[in-house]
């Protein structure tokens, strides 16, 4: 089986689709507030999601599929989506704000989702509202606390910006007490129009002194190709993790490709080239070849942005790609 290795040595074996640019939430962080939207006809429909994942997986190996968007829920199809990645039989995982998680749990269930990531960034209604640009903070946390309950792998994540919700990190730590959800801390990344500035970045070394200061806790193995560094309180029941793009980032085992909701294939969160894999498909084309020299030309590291110090900030917010995450797929 061919193999999609870049000329840096890597291995690419996971593949993150966003299905849908839409979200039913503004995160500021994520999306402006004028963001304009695909129309139906310009995203991949379920076949072709269908379609390019399975050449990834049948002929390329890869391994583990991770759904998200913008708001995958939103999909009216999602939860169909969902059950053709499970057939594909590889790891499937599903990101969401889980503003509409409880309409479509027991699908997703059926369909043998067995992992949830979920955004929450605060415990405290009027900043959730704040951060979002809408409400909704009661449903989310219902929402989390009914996708335990359900037996789902959970992940919470959490982007952590200083002076908005830096205060409230030790609050997250203390869900893993009772409850076996794992906590990512997820430094602030800068992306078009979210107002990125080094000094909002709250570092992952102030996150492990700011919690080292009150708990006690231990590394855990991660695996190879994982984006978090992952720790627990002793004796507590879940984890917590940290994911350091900005301060110490991961890109010599990073294992990812992505393809936005109209079926473009970029090879790195940051990258600003894109090779356009639904067009070639809906022309009757080979999308083998697009896929192979998308993948050999990877940059080394953030997509050949210059490094997240804070003397380059300027040259990071003038090099960034056009795409706000909400459109690339986080
Ligand atoms: N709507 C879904 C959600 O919020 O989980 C899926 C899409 S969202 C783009 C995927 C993930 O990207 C979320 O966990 C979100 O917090 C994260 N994210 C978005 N913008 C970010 C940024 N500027 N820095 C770090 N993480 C970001
Ligand atoms: Fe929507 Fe998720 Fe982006 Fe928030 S982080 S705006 S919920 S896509």
């Amino acid at each position: 089986m061919p193999e999609l290795n870049d000329t840096h040595g890597r291995k690419h074996r996971s593949l993150r689709i966003s299905v849908v640019d839409k979200c039913d939430l503004r995160c500021t962080y994520c999306m402006p507030e004028d963001q304009h939207f695909l129309k139906r006809e310009e995203l991949m429909t379920r076949e072709e999601i269908l379609t390019i994942a399975r050449l990834f997986v049948d002929r390329y190996g890869v391994s583990k599929i991770r759904l998200t968007g913008g708001e995958p829920l939103l999909r009216p199809d999602a939860v169909g989506i969902v059950r053709d990645m499970v057939a594909l039989g590889v790891s499937i995982g599903l990101t969401t704000n889980a503003l509409t998680l409880h309409k479509h749990l027991d699908g997703l269930i059926d369909a043998g989702l067995k992992g949830i990531n979920i955004s929450l960034d605060t415990f405290d209604a009027e900043r959730f509202q704040r951060i979002t640009r809408r409400d909704g903070f009661d449903t989310v946390w219902r929402n989390i606390r009914l996708a335990l309950e359900r037996g789902l792998r959970v992940k919470v994540n959490m982007v952590v910006m200083r002076g908005v919700n830096d205060d409230e990190l030790l609050r997250f730590v203390e869900l893993t007490r009772d409850h076996p959800v794992h906590v990512r801390f997820i430094e602030f990344m800068p992306f078009a129009g979210n107002h990125w500035g080094r000094e909002r970045v709250y570092t992952y070394a102030e996150m492990l002194g700011h919690i080292g200061s009150v708990h006690s806790f231990e590394k855990l193995s991660d695996d190879p190709h994982s984006t978090a560094k992952a720790y627990r309180v002793p004796g507590w029941s879940g984890t917590f993790a940290v994911i350091s793009t900005v301060t110490e980032p991961f890109c010599g085992s990073c294992d990812r490709l992505r393809l936005t909701a109209e079926g473009k294939m970029r090879n790195c969160l940051f990258a600003r080239e894109e090779s356009d894999l639904l067009s070639a498909l809906r022309r009757g084309e080979d999308i083998a070849p697009l896929i192979e020299a998308n993948v050999l030309a990877k940059h080394a590291m953030l997509g050949g942005l210059p490094q997240f110090k804070p003397e380059k900030q300027e040259e990071v917010l003038h090099d960034l790609s056009e795409r706000p995450m909400v459109s690339i797929g986080g």
